[in-house]
Order: structure tokens, then sequence, then C-alpha cells
């Protein structure tokens, strides 16, 4: 029988005035009952609608029927023959924008929890059966792969499976990309990303750590080294600035350097950790997308009193994850919207006191087709805080493009690859995830590193 509940089952979750004191994981995951309950709630679509809004192709209704039935197993490995990730998925996927957006069940009520299923099999399997995955017979071919994010790991996986000798070249000292530096553990346990990463070099692949590829090695003495071909999963790891007075003041944080320290370097643990990040009482996180709800969650979890989200447009305009926002909404973060920062006041010594902002109009849509923010005249005020976090973007990194002339760019710096192959404009060279498509999503970013490996795969044979 099929459970025609209107909502998802509910997920326990830490309590908003515990949970916004620690970096512990808010949501806490479904238990089997739960899962078998929510996943009675798909009613097996024949056209399967949900699967046209995920990017790599997750058989939807057959691994949740499985989960409906208590195969979790069997459950698992559907959902790994086209998603190599799917714990992490499960959690950070925007799904109201994706599959879950398509779900039938979304016409009247909650759609089916297909993210929270996703994460619940991931999540059973890794705990109760957890197999080394078989290493293939390596056919003796080299491909080099830079980036070990998202894009690059999935790239690096499939072409290990197809027997290539792969090596990721990483210029942190820890692979993971976004995965590890920017997606706060309370979101993302960093456990579970080490485990994804361990799977992959179980299928032979090397990471060589502290490679900035464009500095250490050119892509040309990459080829000469005897690599075959080469995937740029770079990401988009440079932060974009607003250009306004007062942004070189001591307390104005980009919010990869903020997340970066936090995630990364641990700098909540400081003293007992090296990095120090200091943030005062009041702090503003300036943006409206995912990397602004973790700053501003961030920033609670250090102990600010007040954190305040500066975003120009409107609620129904912010990029990030409604979860995301509802979970800030919930740990006491303020919104300020309509509301855009114009300067920054300093202290005598340097630090930040304050930040001049002014309220905004929603005009007619812009070619984003949001409706566009105007300044309201006189509208100019003052905001008391003590740090400033941007949040509003990043862009690829020019290192390696800098150095590779026959690099076809986009004129914001991203590398221009097939949609369908991620074939650049230089021989043997393939690309794709973040420096691909500018800041977008874990999925997306997968999704390029796997056809890329098919496509790299594709070449090297019909060369050789
Ligand atoms: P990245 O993850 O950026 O990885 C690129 C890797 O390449 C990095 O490890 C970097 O160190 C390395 N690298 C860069 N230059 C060089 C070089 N010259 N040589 C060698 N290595 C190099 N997406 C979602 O789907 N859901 C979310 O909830 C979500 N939240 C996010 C929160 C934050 C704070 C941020 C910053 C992003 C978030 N995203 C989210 C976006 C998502 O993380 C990215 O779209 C995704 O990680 C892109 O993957 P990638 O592999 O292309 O790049
Ligand atoms: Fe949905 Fe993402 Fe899973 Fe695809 S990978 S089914 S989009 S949660
Ligand atoms: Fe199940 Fe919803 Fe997909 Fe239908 S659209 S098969 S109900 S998940």
């Amino acid at each position: 029988m099929p459970n025609m509940s209107l909502n998802k089952v509910k997920m326990p979750e830490q309590d908003p005035e515990v949970r916004n004191k620690n970096f512990l994981e808010v949501a806490l995951g479904y238990t089997e009952a739960m899962a078998m309950e929510e996943a009675k709630r798909c009613l097996q679509c024949q056209n399967k609608p949900c699967m046209k809004g995920c990017p790599v192709n997750v058989q939807i209704p057959e691994f949740i029927a499985l989960v409906a039935e208590g195969k979790f197993e069997e459950s698992y490995h559907k959902l790994r023959e086209t998603n190599s990730l799917p714990a992490i998925c499960g959690r950070v996927c925007p799904q109201e924008s994706q599959c879950e957006k398509l779900c039938v069940r979304g016409k009247k009520g909650e759609p089916v929890g297909i993210g929270r299923l996703e994460r619940f099999t991931a999540d059973w399997f890794m705990e109760k059966v957890d197999t080394k995955p078989q290493r293939p017979s390596p056919n003796g071919i080299r491909v080099a792969v830079i980036g070990a994010g998202p894009a690059g790991l999935s790239c690096a996986g499939d072409l290990a499976k197809m027997g290539y000798t792969v090596t990721i070249f990483e210029a942190f000292h820890t692979p993971g990309g976004v995965l590890v530096y920017g997606i706060p553990e309370f979101r993302l346990p960093k456990a579970l990303v080490e485990k994804e990463i361990r799977s992959v070099k179980q299928l032979g692949v090397e990471i060589r750590t502290n490679m900035v590829i464009g500095k250490v090695l050119s892509l040309d003495e990459l080829m000469q080294e005897g690599y075959k071909a080469i995937f740029i999963g770079t990401g988009a790891g440079l932060p974009n600035f607003m250009g306004i007075p007062g942004e070189n003041l001591n307390g104005v944080y980009s919010a990869n350097e903020f997340l970066t320290r936090i995630n990364l370097m641990k700098a909540y643990k400081f003293p007992q950790c090296d990095t120090p990040v200091k943030i005062g009482r009041r702090v503003a996180v300036v943006g409206g997308g995912n990397v602004a709800m973790d700053a501003a969650r961030c920033a609670k979890r250090l102990g600010a009193e007040l954190v305040y989200i500066i975003y120009r447009r409107g609620e129904s305009e912010m990029p990030a994850r409604l979860e995301e926002i509802h979970h800030a909404k919930e740990e006491g973060i303020i919104f300020k919207l309509l509301t855009n920062p114009t300067r920054i006041m300093g202290t005598d010594d340097g630090w930040v006191k304050g930040m001049e902002c002014v309220t905004m109009d929603l005009g007619e849509p812009d070619r984003t087709g949001r409706r566009r923010p105007m300044v309201k005249q006189g509208s100019e005020h003052m905001v008391d805080v003590e740090a400033v976090i941007v949040a509003i973007g990043q862009s690829p990194n020019p290192l390696i493009t800098s150095t590779a002339k026959d690099l076809e760019t986009k004129n914001w710096g991203g590398i221009v690859a097939s949609e369908e192959s991620g074939a650049t404009s230089k021989r043997g060279v393939y690309a794709g995830g973040d420096v691909v498509t500018g800041a977008a999503t874990v999925i997306l970013a997968m999704g390029a590193g796997k056809k890329a490996a098919k496509a790299i795969d594709d070449y090297i044979c019909n060369k050789g």
C-alpha cells in the first residue's frame, strides 16, 4: 500500500539552539523504518518524471522501490550504477530545483524525499557493508587529472574503472575541493568525504597534493611526462569582491578564506590549532547563495551574537537552497533583504567598525530573469558590525589558462569546453565542473567529470 501522506517523513535534526553552538551535523538521517515509510510515498510512475531532473540519471523509482522492500544493499548498488558519491549528493544536491522539483507528489503536498532516501541508502551501506571496490587490471595508459574536487574525483574514478593509470594533481594539501574546504562539517561531515576519496584511491588512483599546476608544471610538461590526456577540474575558487571603499580593512574576509580557515584549518578549535579567525560580536555576510548561508551559520557557531545576511534582492530571488535558508533562520541569522553595502568604515587602527548600506527597490527583470535591484534615494544607513564576510561569487583561478595560451577561455576566465564531452580547444585536454560553468553544483561537476572520462577513453582508443 502506498503511503499517501502529503508530507515527507520528518528527518530528526539537532535543536537549533543547540546546533548553532556546535559543528556537528544538523540533520541526523532516517532510521530503517522511517526510510521504508518515506519510500512508500513513491508512486512508481511509469514515465519517471523525477529522473529528468537528475543530472546523473539516478534510477530514482527503482532505488526507492528497493528501499520500500527493505532491500537496502540492492538499493545502494542501483544508486551506484550512475552516482559515485550518493552520500554526498543526498546531503548537498539542490533537490528542490532538480529531481524533487519534478516529482508528481509535489503537485499536491511535498515531493518524495529523494535526497533523504539517497542519503539513508548510502549511509546504511557504509555502516553495514562497505566493501572495497574492485581494482581493474591496468591498461598501462596514463591520464592526468588536475584538481581533486567532485569533477576531478569522478573523472579519475571512472577512468580508473576503465583500466587507466590516473594521477590527480591537487594544489591543496588535502583532496576534496569545496567538499572539504567550503561546505562546513555541520552540513557534510568530512569523514564521509574522506571515505569517498579512499574508495577512489582503492581503484588505484594516485593523488599528488601540494601540486599547483600552472606553477610547478604546465599542461605541455604533463604531456611530455607521458600523460596521454588531461582533465582540468580546478573549480572556481578565486573570490569576487564588491569594489567598495574599506574592503581592505582588517576584519573583511572573502567567504572562501573564512570557510577555508574554519573547515580545512579547523579555526574553531583555536588555540589548539594554529589558525585563528577574528570576527567580534556582530558580523555581516554579504550575498544570498549557499556560500553566504554557510559563512553566516559558521560565524554564529564561532560565537557571534548578531549575524546578518545582507542581500540586495528579496528572499524569493536568493540562489541558496531552501533548506539552507530555513536552517539559517532557525539558527537565528538575521536577514536584511533589499539592502546593499556602499562602504565599510574602519577604526583608527584599521579594523572594521561598521558598514554603510542603502535600501533597494526591485525593478523589471534583468537578463537572468530576476528583478533588477535599484537604489532607493536617501536610504543610506549604518549597520553596526565588526566583521564583513563577502560571499558574492567566485571565478576560476587564471594560473593554468595564463600559462597555456592555446586553451580558449570565456570573458570571465572560465575554460571553453564542449558540454557533451568536455573537450577544450587544446588537443587531448578536457575540462569540466565550475572551471567551465562558473560556480554551480556538486552534481553538475560530477556529471561533467563522468562525461569527460568517457570522452577521454574514446579519444585515446580512436587515436591509438
Ligand atoms: P572544486 O570543488 O572547487 O575543486 C577544484 C579543486 O581543484 C580544488 O581542490 C582546488 O584546490 C584544485 N585546484 C585549483 N587550481 C588548481 C591548480 N592550478 N592545480 C591543481 N589543483 C588546483 N553545491 C551543491 O550542489 N550543494 C551545496 O550545498 C553547495 N554548497 C556550497 C557551499 C560553498 C561554501 C561553496 C564554495 C560551494 C558550494 N556548492 C554547493 C558548489 C559546489 O561545491 C561546487 O559547484 C563544486 O564543488 C564544483 O566542483 P569542482 O570539482 O568543479 O571544483
Ligand atoms: Fe536528486 Fe541529486 Fe540524487 Fe540526482 S543525485 S537523484 S539530483 S539528489
Ligand atoms: Fe516516485 Fe515522485 Fe519519481 Fe513518481 S515522480 S516515480 S512519485 S519519485
